[in-house]
């Protein structure tokens, strides 16, 4: 049987996540024991820039592009054009693995089971450092201090 679809929920916190970053997804995976998604395992990818994140049973490794928006005004924190952004700024996120360790206050909801199994949602900075590819062009890495 497969689990219902992950359903979106929560308001936007507008930390200026999606709009500086891209978060590209390298491989999606099912942790096994005993090399599953531990904290061993996640600092292994960090220093390498890399984000190993876990969205119910699955596992997904991630870097972040730093990739801002030209019309994200950093200083105040806003778009300059937000009644008129693009769709696919609306839709953001759209699936767990888009979010989940990052600061997107956003989270996905699904039923496995008769339980409610929840992703995301913590608005809340990364519990390890990051560090981020720039442009994804050349491969220089940067840390724009978040
Ligand atoms: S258009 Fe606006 S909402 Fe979309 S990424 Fe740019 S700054 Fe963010
Ligand atoms: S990352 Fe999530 S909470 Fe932050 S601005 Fe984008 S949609 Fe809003």
């Amino acid at each position: 049987m497969s689990a219902a679809k992950w359903e979106r929920r929560g308001e936007c916190n507008h930390c200026g996540y999606c709009c500086e970053f891209i978060g590209h997804k390298i491989f999606v995976f099912t942790p096994q024991p005993p090399t599953g998604a531990t904290e061993v395992d996640r600092h292994f990818f960090a220093v390498r820039g890399i984000d190993l994140v876990a969205a119910g049973a699955r596992a997904a490794l991630r870097v972040d592009l730093f990739t801002p928006c030209k019309v994200y005004d950093r200083a105040a924190r806003r778009c300059a054009i937000y009644a008129q952004r693009p769709v696919t700024c609306q839709l953001y996120p759209e699936l767990p693995t888009q979010i989940v360790g990052t600061p997107c206050s956003y989270w996905f909801e699904r039923q496995v089971a008769g339980q409610v199994e929840r992703v995301g949602g913590n608005g809340a900075q990364p519990e390890i450092p990051r560090i981020y590819l720039e442009g994804g062009a050349n491969g220089d890495r940067v840390d724009p201090g978040r």
